[in-house]
């Protein structure tokens, strides 16, 4: 093998000889690739068309004994490293520039136990493959709500979608996670073993080691769900605003609410007249008992005239694959977050005057209705920490031409500056936004568990060798 330059955790860049890298890939059930090697440049992509990054090494895993291989690589030699699983950070912190990639997106197995009601899922697994598995069962895992994405990301910084409400984040549902720490040994972490690094691993993400599995507790979901999809004019969006807040307070917690601010899309079932222009899209997810849907879901249908009510009832597989249409790999996306305490005027003119100028049809700005299970939770159960607010906002910026960059960028980070004024804060690592001011990011990420965390990175990873998507050191 030629030898590659590569650079190391203290930024110098250094050369590794051929003999090294031969010895490395004759550990590995994979493989590793370099630049110039067949299958590099597709592993090196991610889902974010602006994330363009040359790795020096990827180590393509089959397995922990791959993983474990890479980690001692990565220590022994001192170099700059990133963890792959899915790819669908939109930071792209999964591709390390000019260091090595530990990618484990081929290990995506997942064995269902229906007795137990439990899964066993390999940490390059995406959503759909975990839905696959548990939909003949009739059980679900909470996880996201676009298929193609990644578990192992959405999971280790807390995981929101359909069923937060009623069953809490995805980490919430974990019954133990099997980890190669820092040190190169593998360790199945959980309530009775290694609670500290299973507290971290819950919201900490990739600082702690590289998760090979993930065991999930998981719930019944009976097909068919409600999906909620209902088409407002922009025009409207105070009357149903102030509709469904007051709405979603009281509603069962098998209700999950996403209000998503945009474009109407081009559908079969929307006049043509009316696609492109401002709306206010309800998403929702209804997984309660069937005799009460109509009567749950109905009244977010009309709250007043709709420009279209495309809701019907679906498989939860099917729900689950809703969006995933909406976010093609390639396309350019910039994505940003904050909590929101309340939903009152204020935040309407904010965000209804941002949507008018959005530079790009295709950006949507989702409110996700939270609560319920997840806030029940306390903020120092777990190394997640921003559970006690109502609302999130997911400020997505998505567009086609890299001459468009600046213009949306900018207009995501004017929306998210306004919000900034109003009650709430915090930050959701899953939709992270500018990772560069890390101090501040990690306070609006993890807020008082900080302390709690930096202490636990101390303990398992001294030598502070895995960055994680921030790094807790
Ligand atoms: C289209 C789309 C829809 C989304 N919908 C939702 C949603 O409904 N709910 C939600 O909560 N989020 C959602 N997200 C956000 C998504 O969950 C995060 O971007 C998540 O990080 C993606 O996981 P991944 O495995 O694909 O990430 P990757 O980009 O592969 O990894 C991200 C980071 O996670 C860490 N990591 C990954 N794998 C490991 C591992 N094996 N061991 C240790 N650390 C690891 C690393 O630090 C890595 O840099 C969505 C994202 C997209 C692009």
């Amino acid at each position: 093998m030629n030898r590659v330059k590569i650079e190391t955790l203290d930024e110098k860049v250094i050369e590794l000889e051929g003999g090294i890298l031969t010895d490395l890939s004759n550990e590995l059930r994979g493989n590793l690739l370099k630049i110039g090697d067949e299958g590099y440049d597709e592993a090196r992509k991610v889902w974010n068309g602006l994330i363009d990054k040359k790795p020096a090494l990827i180590v393509r895993a089959l397995g922990p004994a791959d993983v474990i291989s890479a980690v001692n690589f990565i220590r022994e030699h001192q170099l700059k490293s990133s963890i792959r699983a899915g790819g669908h950070n939109v930071s792209g912190a999964a591709i390390a520039e000019q260091g090595l990639v530990i990618d484990v997106s081929r290990m995506r197995s997942v064995h269902v136990n229906p007795e137990e009601k439990t899964a066993v899922v390999e940490s390059g697994a995406l959503l759909g493959d975990l839905d696959h598995e548990t939909a003949p069962f009739d059980l679900a895992a909470p996880v996201g709500v676009v298929s193609q994405t990644g578990v192992a990301g959405l999971t280790l910084h807390g995981g929101v979608g359909w069923l937060t409400r009623k069953h809490g984040l995805s980490i919430d549902n974990l019954k133990s996670i099997e980890v190669v720490t820092p040190k190169g040994e593998l360790v199945r972490a959980s309530a009775d073993n290694h609670p500290d690094l299973f507290w971290a691993l819950r919201g900490g993400g990739g600082n702690f080691g590289v998760i090979t599995a993930f065991e999930f507790n998981l719930h019944t979901v009976k097909s068919p769900v409600s999906v909620i999809i209902t088409v407002y004019s922009l025009d409207k969006a105070d009357s149903v605003m102030t509709f469904v807040r007051k709405y979603m307070s009281s509603a069962p917690e098998e209700l999950m609410l996403i209000a998503s601010y945009g474009r109407v899309p081009a559908m079969p079932g929307i006049a043509e007249e009316d696609q492109g222009r401002p709306a206010l899209i309800l998403f929702g997810c209804y997984s309660g008992p069937k005799e009460q849907a109509e009567e749950i879901t109905s009244p977010l249908q009309s709250i007043v005239e709709p420009i279209a009510d495309l809701s019907y009832p679906a498989a939860w597989k099917e729900m689950q694959q809703l969006l995933d249409e909406d976010y093609p790999d390639g396309k350019l996306y910039y994505w940003k977050s904050i909590y929101l305490d309340r939903i009152n005027d204020e935040v309407l003119d904010v965000l209804e005057k941002h949507t008018r100028s959005q530079p790009s049809p295709d950006t949507t700005t989702d409110i996700w209705f939270l609560g319920g299970s997840m806030g029940r939770i306390p903020a120092e159960a777990t190394a997640f920490f921003n559970r006690q607010h109502s609302y999130m906002v997911g400020i997505e910026a998505n567009w086609e031409d890299t001459d468009d960059t600046e213009a949306n960028i900018s207009w995501a980070r004017a929306l998210h500056s306004d919000l900034e004024k109003l009650p709430g804060g915090g930050r959701y690592l899953n939709f992270p936004g500018d990772l560069d001011k890390r101090e501040l990011v990690l306070r609006a990420a993890y807020g008082d568990n900080l302390e709690r965390l930096k202490k636990i990175k101390a303990k398992y990873d001294p030598d502070n060798i895995m960055p994680g998507l921030l790094n807790i050191s």
